[in-house]
């Protein structure tokens, strides 16, 4: 028996993981799994998703860049690396980074510490490739304490994007029928609550988004057209939620 309840005692950080494609753009995306692995030569490990635009990246460079986001990394710069997709949106253009020497950028804002990794071996752990690889620079970038995933769910109110390793969902065996159960359940959420509690005099009612958990205070309708800024999915996406209860 597994109880997946178990895994939501594991302890991570939060990093971005940055690289560069062979046509020289700029990629990255949000990994909880970055690791030391070994000393003398200090070596480190991420394992990322095989879908990621991010992996291809590596798997062509052999080289990736962390950085380690602090307390201070907004729901906005978690959202940009975390949710969105690198073919679709070039997620370095609002945020301030640096490049190490050879080309793989690091992030400078909310961030603590930034490594680069070059790859020795590759493990297919299924769902997720494990780069391993020898840190070949390491500088600290801020005194702020280390964002863990504990206080990004707890204080920053965040949700784990489907393609995460320490994603866990008994219903649905990929990202796409992730989504589809999420579109469901929200629909169901949406009817319940809304029949359900009315406006009553002095409640406040918002939205949240079910995917990454941004919420929109006082909005009474959200437009046809309207997209979650942290996540980029439609309103369908957004339960209606009682605020200050
Ligand atoms: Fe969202």
């Amino acid at each position: 028996m597994i109880d997946t309840s178990a895994f939501h005692d594991l302890s991570y950080g939060l990093y971005i993981v940055n690289a560069t494609d062979p046509s020289g753009r700029k990629v990255g995306c949000i990994a909880n799994t970055f690791q030391q692995v070994a000393s003398k030569p200090a070596k480190a490990s991420v394992a990322l998703n095989k879908d990621n635009v991010t992996t291809r990246a590596i798997l062509e460079s052999k080289t990736y860049g962390i950085t380690v986001l602090d307390e201070k990394a907004t729901m906005e710069l978690i959202g940009t690396f975390g949710f969105k997709n690198s073919d679709d949106v070039e997620k370095y253009s609002a945020v301030s980074h640096e490049m190490w020497s050879d080309g793989i950028p690091y992030v400078t804002e909310a961030s603590c510490a930034a490594f680069e990794v070059a790859v020795t071996d590759i493990v297919d752990v299924g769902t997720h490739l494990m780069f391993i690889g020898e840190v070949r620079e390491a500088k600290v970038l801020s005194s702020q304490p280390p964002m863990t995933y504990s206080y990004y769910h707890s204080v920053l109110r965040g949700k784990t994007p489907p393609k995460a390793v320490s994603y866990v969902d008994e219903q649905a065996s990929s990202p796409e029928e992730t989504v589809k159960g999420l579109k469901e359940v929200v629909s169901q959420t949406q009817q319940a609550t809304c029949e359900g509690n009315g406006t009553s005099q002095g409640q406040r009612f918002g939205w949240r988004c079910s995917l990454c958990g941004y919420i929109i205070e006082d909005e009474a309708e959200l437009p046809d057209d309207f997209t979650c800024p942290i996540c980029g999915v439609g309103k369908e996406f957004f339960e209606r939620i009682a605020l200050d209860c």
